[in-house]
């Protein structure tokens, strides 16, 4: 519960903002900034992006009805570009700023009001006053006729708040106020503490069904495996002196944001622990979408070391008002994803054959995207911003995901690390963590651990594996760390070629792969799939058509001809593709094989040099 902790309760910060739930049905929140001792000229700007979200998502298109006051005298504001405004104002008479910001955003990138919750960004809400950003940041959140039984949780410190939360906020610079979203709401709350840091969990969205209990034992589990993993000194403390998690669950939400000393989370309803399931005992293993969950759980909390604190140089000082290019994040978001999912392991929340077939997913992901051959996962990191978060039809073509390939990209370092018997990629993470102080790193920082701690250079392994498209050498790895790889026969849209839509209106098709049977025959995103026909000037084929609603309906329909033609409707004329039965391809299967072999790479000991 927050109280008033602060010594200099009393005295008020450079820069404050108060925030209230102006009008929940209209989405709008209502901010008055005080500047104490503005700058003549004073310039004011509102972020493009949120740190950890590689998107300029130009947040300045939702603020309304921006007015300045000195005393109470307006003054004039100029609007200089798309997201900054400057005060005409020669004084330093204090200064306020008052607007409007409209939220309905769902995501935990933006911001969020109705009658049923908030929630909020700095980033979406507080604009930043240009030079004095390094100063104190005071928050003010007023509860409002609507916010009735609500409570108000946040990582910034309290500086004087109500027993619901409601109150003022403080933070030492507006980065930290940035990285330090607001949940308003009605929530599900449990604590526990590791290592004598309190961790709060708090969960809006769900019903009184939600198994708390269970949620909260499986998190703590996932923090204690992490703060062992990078503080394997019993008596170290982490780099934080509490924790929150705010989750919300919706109908079909998933998502999460990392910050420093909290996250925010998403997830489907349905994927959260039930306390009807939870009596069953033979329901005890999580089910797939509980693993999602506490796999994401594990993921953002990982982050708090890697990516908000370990980070990548580019980040040393974020750029607010444009895109900050790294070719680092196959590192940030690839090293977590391939921890995320092993800590879990090493949490034991899942066993090591479900941890193979999380695996397994993941490679046959990376496999199945032709744009690894076009991109390396350093290119794909820097062009985060215009590719991989701009998703569209030509997206896997394109670019390579550098959360999964960056993490096959860890796995192959890591058992190569444990093959040549000198160290493990928990070693070097540790070493590298010590090297750069918790703070900023580059990729010549990893190469110096890394032939440290492995006794050799690994240029050649970074070159190959992220700098260049060669193949990752998977399956030689895994098998000398006693993972069986067998093959199935690949999903059909896969076999040839296509991402696909299918609905009640019938098959449409979302990508077409480069190099595959679908791209060959002409077919294109956007189609629609009506039907197949054989041709009968063909002597072995009858001519027949038919009408598909399913992707399914085609291998029964074209039995054993090699060739038959797609009817497909784009833009309102309907076209003949050709299309040539492909040759059938696999994908993989991981499971265990050696057990001790397995053992020694999943439940390796943790304290290892
Ligand atoms: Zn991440």
């Amino acid at each position: 519960m927050p109280e008033c902790l602060q010594p200099h309760a009393g005295q008020r910060a450079a820069v404050r903002y108060t925030v209230s739930v102006h009008d929940a049905h209209a989405h709008l929140f209502s901010v008055v900034l005080r500047v104490q001792r503005p700058r003549p000229r004073q310039g004011f700007s509102l972020p493009v992006w949120i740190p950890g979200s590689y998107l300029v998502r130009e947040f300045s298109q939702h603020l309304q009805n921006l007015r300045a006051f000195q005393g109470a005298q307006p003054l004039a504001l100029r609007q200089v570009d798309k997201n900054n405004w400057r005060s005409e104002a020669a004084s330093e008479l204090p200064l306020e700023l008052h607007y409007e910001v409209y939220a309905f955003d769902t995501s935990v990138r933006s911001a969020y009001l109705d009658a049923t919750r908030g929630f909020f960004n700095a980033t979406s809400l507080c604009l930043r006053v240009l030079g004095q950003q390094d100063q104190p940041h005071e928050l003010e959140c007023l509860p409002g006729p609507s916010t009735q039984g609500w409570q108000l949780v946040t990582g910034l410190g309290p500086l004087q708040v109500g027993s619901d939360g409601f109150g003022r906020y403080q933070a030492q610079d507006y980065d930290e106020l940035a990285d330090c979203p607001l949940a308003l709401g009605t929530f599900w709350s449990g604590s526990f503490s590791v290592r004598g840091v309190p961790h709060r969990f708090v969960v809006s969205g769900a019903g009184a069904w939600l198994d708390g209990a269970r949620l909260l034992a499986d998190t703590r589990r996932i923090c204690e495996a992490q703060i062992d993993f990078w503080h394997p000194q019993p008596d170290a403390a982490p780099p934080f002196s509490s924790y929150l998690f705010m989750l919300h669950a919706s109908a079909d939400g998933y998502g999460g944001l990392e910050h420093r000393n909290c996250t925010a989370l998403l997830c489907q309803r349905a994927d959260l622990p039930n306390l009807d399931e939870s009596a069953a005992p033979a329901a005890r293993k999580a089910s797939d979408g509980y693993t999602t969950l506490l796999g994401l759980i594990s993921h953002e909390y990982f982050h708090t070391w890697n990516v908000k604190r370990l980070r990548p140089a580019e980040f040393a000082r974020y750029d607010y008002g444009r895109e900050n290019h790294t070719e680092l994040l196959w590192f940030f978001e690839g090293f977590t994803s391939y921890y995320d999912d092993l800590l879990l392991r090493r949490a034991e929340l899942i066993d090591s054959a479900t941890y193979l077939q999380l695996l397994a997913k993941t490679i046959n992901l990376v496999q199945q995207t032709p744009g690894r051959h076009v991109q390396s996962v350093a290119q794909a990191s820097f062009d985060a911003w215009t590719k991989f978060y701009r998703v569209g039809e030509n997206t896997p073509n394109a670019t390579v995901n550098y959360y999964s390939k960056g993490a096959l990209v860890a796995l192959c370092l890591d058992l190569t690390l444990r093959a040549e018997g000198h160290s493990t990629l928990d070693a070097v993470l540790r070493a590298l963590w010590q090297r750069c102080a918790g703070g900023p790193m580059r990729e010549i920082d990893l190469l110096r651990v890394l032939q440290r701690l492995g006794r050799r250079s690994f240029e050649p392994e970074i070159k190959a594996w992220v700098h260049s498209t060669q193949e990752l050498p998977l399956s030689a790895l895994l098998q000398a760390h006693g993972v069986k790889i067998g093959e199935e026969k690949a999903p059909l849209a896969q076999q040839l070629g296509l991402r696909l839509n299918e609905s009640a209106a019938g098959v449409s098709l979302k990508n077409v792969l480069r190099g595959g049977a679908a791209e060959a025959a002409g077919m294109a995103a956007g189609d629609e799939w009506l039907g197949i026909e054989f041709d009968a000037r063909q002597p072995d084929m009858p001519a027949e058509a038919w009408r598909i609603h399913k992707l399914e309906q085609v291998p029964l329909l074209r039995g054993q001809r090699q060739r038959l033609v797609a009817l497909l409707a784009r833009e309102q004329r309907l076209l003949r593709c050709t299309l040539d039965w492909p040759a059938e391809s696999k994908t993989l299967s991981l499971s265990p094989g050696d057990t001790a072999l397995l053992a020694a790479w999943l439940d390796a000991p943790r304290a290892s040099a």
